[in-house]
């Protein structure tokens, strides 16, 4: 059911070529998404429209979500899973709330200083996903840290249902009414990234876009990216998992399973010392995966090329390479998990230990579940308060602190061919450089 590369004895040189990846990667899908994109650009929400009825099989006539089926879903709310959003709701806030960061004003010299002001974007797009699964989990791992940031105009949306006659999922509406937002649109995929981006009759254009989606969305966040902020690409899931001959073969099958059920092309990979281990979880993945609803699914994405399971000689070498593969998820089930898991460099979230599986941080650990794929992890991190925020630097300098700095300046600007910065400085000393003193 699941591939095996053998990396016992040395680690191949090319370890990020070699490891398994999906075949339709974002750069694949860029291409399929330009004409989306440039469609919505150009005709705007009739676009939109044509392409929900062309990808999600339903005719609508706007994308906006009327006040009256938010209210209507969290009436209708299973009181369990309002329980449970709830939850989710206040631990998330908990984190959330702690990655506020104060204002910092450094005193550079007497009479001049630089203070990094935090302010959030203006207005923001949160895209929650609704094809294969619906993700109301999401609304909340979008709302609450631009909510904890302060963003003052929030949007959400979310594939339109042809179940639910063109709306959003009734959980996502639910989730969005617990959260206070009010405007949510019917609209996924590309399409609905562009309308953020360019703006339609229906949604006026946002600064940013943010959330997680399939490998159509994370394209067009790539390809959208410049005009609109993005979060980071998190796209199709991945887990990797780092264990031993300590771990439970029954528990690594079933978090390898777990996050296969996302999408055809999710990655699970297992990175292991122990070749007991690697029969152990072969022989078990079969029994695990048929017992499940989306066993053919779950398949699919356990047999693709971007699953597997990779032998190495050491937990050494076995953190080389889940540095190398840089995981949207890393589990690590290993002896003294904890000590491992603080040597990992790359990965989007780490869950250390038997206890903390990748099914928890999707709802209710806290963390945020929007995490980087494809390999962004070793440059970019999950969303949180700070995506939404950005740190504007303001000078201040009094005249005596710029004289101290004018002779420098001058020096740096003739250095670079641009004698005209050093001649702003001399404009207010009556045209010469004046003493350090002044
Ligand atoms: P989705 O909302 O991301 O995508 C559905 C949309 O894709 C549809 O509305 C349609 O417009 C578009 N689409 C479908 N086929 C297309 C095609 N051939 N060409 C162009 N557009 C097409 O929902 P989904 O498909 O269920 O995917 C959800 C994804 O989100 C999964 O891959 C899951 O792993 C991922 N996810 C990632 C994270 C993360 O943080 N990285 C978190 C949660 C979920």
């Amino acid at each position: 059911m699941i591939s095996r590369i053998d990396m016992r004895g040395s680690l191949p040189a090319d370890l990020r070529d070699v490891l398994p990846r999906a075949e339709l990667d974002v750069e694949a899908a860029l291409e399929k998404v330009r004409p989306i994109c440039e469609d919505v650009r150009h005709r705007g929400a009739a676009a939109v429209r044509e392409l929900t009825a062309r990808f999600d099989g339903v005719e609508i006539a706007t994308t906006r979500v009327p006040a009256e089926a938010l209210e209507r879903a969290l009436r209708e709310l299973d009181p369990t899973v309002r329980a449970a959003l709830e939850e989710s709701i206040r631990r998330a806030r908990l984190v959330h709330r702690d990655q506020r960061r104060a204002d910092v004003t450094t005193q550079v010299v007497p009479g001049g200083t630089v203070t990094e002001r935090w302010v959030p974007v203006e207005r923001v797009g949160l895209y929650v996903p609704g094809g294969r699964a619906v993700y109301p989990s999401s609304v909340v791992m979008n709302v609450v840290p631009a909510q904890e940031a302060g963003v003052g105009s929030l949007a959400v949306t979310s594939p339109a249902q042809k179940e639910h006659g063109g709306l959003p999922h009734p959980t996502i509406l639910a989730a969005c009414a617990l959260l206070g937002v009010g405007e949510v649109h019917s609209a996924g995929g590309a399409q609905a990234v562009a309308m953020f981006a360019y703006g339609t009759e229906d949604c006026p254009a946002a600064t940013m876009v943010t959330g997680p989606g399939n490998i159509y969305v994370a394209a067009a966040k790539r390809l959208l990216k410049g005009r609109i902020g993005i979060d980071s690409e998190a796209g199709p899931t991945e887990i990797a998992i780092l264990a031993d001959d300590t771990a439970d073969p029954v528990h690594v099958a079933a978090d390898l399973i777990s996050q296969a059920e996302h999408d055809t092309i999710a990655a699970a990979v297992l990175v292991t010392t122990s070749a007991e281990l690697a029969d152990a979880v072969d022989k078990e993945l079969p029994g695990q995966v048929s017992a499940t609803r989306h066993s053919e699914r779950i398949t699919e994405a356990l047999s693709g090329r971007q699953s597997g399971i990779v032998l190495v000689s050491s937990v050494d070498d076995g953190l080389k390479v889940v540095d190398a593969y840089a995981a949207e998820h890393l589990e690590i089930h290993t002896a003294d998990a904890a000590a491992v898991a603080a040597r990992v460099r790359n990965a989007g979230a780490i869950f250390v230990g038997a206890y903390a599986p990748v099914s928890l941080g999707d709802y209710l650990a806290g963390s945020n579940h929007v995490l980087p794929t494809g390999g962004c992890a070793c440059h970019s991190g999950g969303l949180s308060v700070q995506s939404f925020l950005r740190g504007v630097h303001v000078v201040d300098y009094s005249r005596e602190a710029l004289a101290g700095a004018a002779a420098h300046v001058s020096a740096l600007a003739d250095a670079e061919d641009l004698p005209a910065h050093g001649a702003a400085i001399r404009a207010r000393f009556d045209w010469r450089v004046p003493t350090e003193t002044e």
